[in-house]
């Protein structure tokens, strides 16, 4: 396909060096996109690549989909600002439409414009529901790098420069119920997990696990708050994940793929721990603004309109025995759900993760040892086939 970038617009060299000059030096970038059309992205040199990163689960809608900026410009147009403490037709619709979509008894949002925004939002619910601070968390978890969610974050090289962190968390292994039901006690406030481990290397909780939490906590009066920032919104083939397990939590935080790459985050939870919060005790600027609560919109309606949660199970059946072909002499295995999957490695796999890049593929690590796969949900068979076809000939090339 041919692609037209406008000749004005850089090339990679100069956009790196003119971007390392200004960033916080925090990354060593060495390419530069500058448009995306469904699950393909160019570079400023305008060479293509298939996206199966979405910005980390976030582009759902893969890029420039026409329904997605349809909506954010006609929103642009009519209003952008429009803060929580005043109603707004859009943000109305949205999370009637974001509701709908979740477990009976779930039915209260806070709105807010990241995955971080919205764990802290649910550890002020829980601690004023329960009245207690104490969180038990799974050892590789991941909720985010602010000073509250990063309590709760496990990777110590995340932690370490910023002990000691404000929230007391006992950490305990993930898919150990005995370890789980010993650590839960009256002190608790809230048992916390993810459905998959995103961050932590592709983990899947085993359904019983899940249930077991659910069991656990209501035992000893604690909350239950599942982060969905990665695995939900139709990403492993149910619109949560939690939906494998049957689980309903008192809590559920929402992210990465809720606006297709528009910021935003979402705290959902029951009447009962809504209420617990005093009047203004909790807020944000921009959270539940116009313009995201439009692209939110656009996003449920379009997984609706095409059927985007069975396409993702498809899809991900496909990519999952793809990637099971490749199983041998380097790969160990393929861990997952739906469009989130991860290929194990037994050598770590920063070099591998470039090397596919270079192969026009872009994927991004999950812990040292895993590259994961988190595309567009609209990815199409052809172009499922076309990325273990380039895996296949990355690894090849490479051994
Ligand atoms: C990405 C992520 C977060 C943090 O979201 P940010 O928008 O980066 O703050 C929290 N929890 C999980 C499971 C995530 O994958």
């Amino acid at each position: 396909m041919p692609v037209d970038i406008a000749s004005d617009v850089p090339g990679n060299q100069t956009l790196l060096t003119r971007e390392a000059r200004h960033g916080p030096g925090l990354w060593q970038a060495d390419v530069a996109f500058v448009r995306g059309e469904g699950v393909r992205l160019w570079d400023a040199d305008g060479r293509e690549y298939l996206d199966c990163m979405a910005g980390i689960a976030v582009a759902s809608l893969g890029h420039a989909h026409p329904r997605l900026t349809a909506a954010l410009t006609a929103q642009a147009q009519r209003l952008i600002v429009c803060p929580q403490n005043l109603c707004n037709d859009v943000r109305v619709a949205f999370l009637e439409a974001l509701v709908a979509r979740m477990p009976v008894g779930l039915g209260r949002v806070f709105l807010c414009n990241s995955g971080a925004e919205a764990n802290e939002a649910a550890l002020k619910w829980a601690r004023v529901a329960t009245g207690r601070r104490r969180v038990v968390a799974a050892t590789r978890g991941f909720a985010g790098r602010t000073i509250g969610a990063l309590s709760l974050t496990w990777e110590p090289a995340y932690r370490a420069p910023f002990e000691p962190l404000p929230y007391p968390v006992d950490f305990v292994p993930f898919n150990d119920q005995a370890a789980l039901e010993a650590a839960v006690d009256d002190e608790t406030a809230v048992v916390w997990l993810e459905p998959i481990q995103g961050e932590g290397g592709v983990h899947v909780a085993d359904p019983g696990y899940l249930r077991h939490a659910r069991d656990v906590a209501d035992q000893h009066g604690a909350v239950l708050a599942i982060d969905e920032i990665q695995t939900g919104v139709a990403r492993t083939g149910r619109f949560l994940a939690l939906e494998h397990a049957g689980v309903v939590p008192d809590m559920v935080t929402l992210a990465k793929g809720l606006a297709g790459g528009v910021p935003i985050g979402a705290l959902v939870m029951t009447e009962e721990v809504a209420a617990a919060m005093p009047k203004g005790g909790h807020g944000t600027t921009f959270g539940g603004n116009p313009l995201a609560a439009a692209a939110g919109l656009a996003v449920l309606e379009e997984i609706e309109a095409s059927g985007l949660i069975e396409h993702a199970e498809r899809m991900g059946a496909r990519l999952r025995a793809g990637l099971e072909g490749l199983v041998g002499r380097r790969v160990r295995g393929v861990r997952g759900l739906g469009l989130m999957l991860g290929l194990v490695f037994d050598e770590p796999v920063a070099p591998i993760v470039e090397a596919l890049r270079e192969a026009g593929l872009l994927v991004v690590n999950a812990g040292s040892h895993v590259v994961r796969f988190v595309p567009p949900l609209v990815i199409g068979p052809a172009d499922v086939d076309e990325v273990i076809a380039r895996v296949e000939r990355a690894l090849t090339d490479a051994s």
